[in-house]
């Protein structure tokens, strides 16, 4: 029933050439000291697309060295802000002009949809780094009234080198996260890409050095997580350490940078986000917001929606609506138009997420589609939904990561309003993660309750449907709400009315 292309038909073969699967260390795209490569694959069918330069320890220590040079000798850090400012946007200019050739590598490499690589996924990082250039020369310090005759005053420095690790989801969103802010404060880097997603990064690099970059301020090793990831979270000579990815693999990370030199570290980190859906919203709005925040990107969002709470009175008539949208939704060769839903990055992840389909239906969750692999090759996996999940159910508390939505019901209580409000905050908030939070209602109380209620760290994205108007306050999702078309998005005091505008 899934409108899609059939498993039998031929893919689209993208012309983009691979001329970039090296390293880049000190400005010279490089093989690893070892020689070795490692193959990267088209998850549309588990076929090899290029073998890439294997970096491991010997080039972290390579590409940290080359990054501590171009920091103590500069000239970047000296610069002027605007200099650096110029430079990114550059690069910026450059990624722009190249938006097609990156959008079809990542669709390649990654298996998302061309027509959202292209119209979200890039320009989103174009935007990024106009906006992080933009800060370069608005870096100020305080001056501080002492206690005495004195005169204090705070100075805001570029740390040094930090090391960068990033996963597969968003490889060049992921990439502009961390370079943006590093590059903007006079840091130099080393960043590891993840090894499933190695192409366009190396792409982008080329353009950064294209638009001035002096040589060894930015340094990029693809290669494996213990391997080459392992050496820069425990490199002593790395200043800071910037992690996103998987919730286990931040602790060892953490782990690493204590056990060496105390390198103060962030990560970015898994998510389990609730989506709550309240009575008095507009059903048919809800659940296409609902659809959108969990399977966008095949479901591969740190922040996806992925238990959807529905208010005990629009629950039957939520799930009949969610279930039909799944169904609509449409699978197959990310590179043809009007695809929605592409193959998951490897056979790991999608071999996890058909285990954690088969427990749902081991639990006792009700499937009400999907449930199967989706075509003969590849890793497609059919847009899933179960309804009736409990809390305590596997796929009710672990991130699954893949397109599969699971509904839980919370009850109604006639007499107080206020205990549905309790009872769903208590259950939203009963989770090891943190990272986003969704709430649709259109009683601005309702909104304004959970938002403050919802734990600190749900607080990253808030999301109120008052009427029409859709608050955000996370700009990747401004972009999201604007390109599914959903409502007029209210940004801080900026309303951007259409996608047009
Ligand atoms: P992952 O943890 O497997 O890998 C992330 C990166 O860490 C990769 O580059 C990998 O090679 C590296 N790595 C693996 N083992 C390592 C080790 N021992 N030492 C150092 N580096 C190591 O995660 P993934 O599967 O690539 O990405 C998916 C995960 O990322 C999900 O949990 C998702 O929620 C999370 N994520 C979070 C955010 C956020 O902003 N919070 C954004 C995107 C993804």
């Amino acid at each position: 029933n899934y409108s899609t292309a059939t498993a039998t038909e031929e893919l689209i073969k993208p012309s983009v050439s691979i001329d970039h699967t090296k390293l880049l260390i000190d400005g010279k795209f490089v093989d690893s000291a070892s020689g070795k490569t490692f193959p990267t694959f088209d998850p549309r069918t588990g076929d090899v697309i290029a073998h890439v330069a294997e970096g491991d320890a010997e080039d972290i220590n390579r590409a940290v060295a080359a990054a501590r040079k171009a920091f103590d000798e500069g000239p970047w850090p000296k610069m002027t802000p605007y200099e650096r400012s110029k430079i990114l946007l550059r690069f910026a200019d450059l990624l722009e002009q190249h938006n097609d050739e990156l959008a079809k590598l990542e669709t390649w490499n990654n298996g998302k949809p061309y027509e959202q690589a292209a119209n979200i996924e890039v320009p989103m990082v174009v935007r990024l780094l106009r906006y992080y250039a933009g800060w370069a020369d608005k870096i100020h310090g305080l001056t501080v009234q002492p206690d005495g005759p004195y005169h204090l005053q705070t100075l805001h420095e570029p740390i040094g080198v930090c090391g960068q690790i990033i996963p597969w989801n968003f490889p060049l969103l992921m990439l502009a996260w961390k370079l943006g802010p590093a590059l903007a404060c006079g840091n130099t880097v080393v960043l590891k890409t993840a090894e499933q997603t190695p192409l366009t990064a190396i792409y982008a690099v080329k353009l950064l050095q294209e638009a001035g970059l002096p040589n060894g301020v930015v340094n990029v090793i693809s290669g494996y997580g213990p391997t080459a990831g392992g050496a820069l979270a425990k490199h002593m000579d790395v200043d800071k350490l910037a992690f996103t990815g998987s919730t286990e693999t931040g602790k060892f990370v953490l782990r690493d940078a204590a056990q060496s030199n105390l390198k103060p570290v962030t990560l970015e980190l898994g998510g389990k986000s609730p989506f709550i859906v309240f009575n008095d919203a507009d059903v048919d709005q809800a659940v296409e917001l609902a659809h959108f925040s969990l399977f966008f990107n095949q479901g591969q969002c740190c922040c996806a929606g992925s238990r959807t709470f529905v208010h005990e009175r629009v629950y039957d008539e939520f799930v009949e609506k969610a279930k039909a949208r799944a169904i609509r939704r449409t699978v197959g060769d990310p590179f043809k138009a009007g695809i929605e839903q592409g193959p998951q990055i490897d056979d790991e992840q999608y071999n996890k997420v058909l285990k954690y389909i088969k427990s749902g239906i081991e639990s006792g969750a009700k499937l009400e589609t999907g449930g199967e692999k989706f075509g003969s090759k590849g890793y497609f996996i059919q847009p899933t939904v179960f309804s009736g999940v409990k809390d305590d159910m596997l796929i009710a508390k672990e991130e699954i990561f893949g397109p599969v939505q699971s509904i839980l019901k919370f009850r109604i209580n006639i007499l107080t309003d206020r205990r549905d409000l309790d009872e769903v905050i208590r259950r939203a908030n009963k989770t090891n993660y943190g990272l986003a939070a969704g709430v649709f209602t259109n009683n601005i109380d309702t909104a304004n309750t959970l938002t403050r209620a919802l734990r600190r760290e749900h607080r990253q994205i808030k999301v109120k449907v008052v009427g029409r108007r859709v608050v955000v306050t996370r700009i990747s999702l401004v972009q999201e709400i604007i390109s599914s078309n959903i409502g007029d998005v209210i940004l801080g005091n900026e309303s951007i009315q259409s996608k047009t505008q």
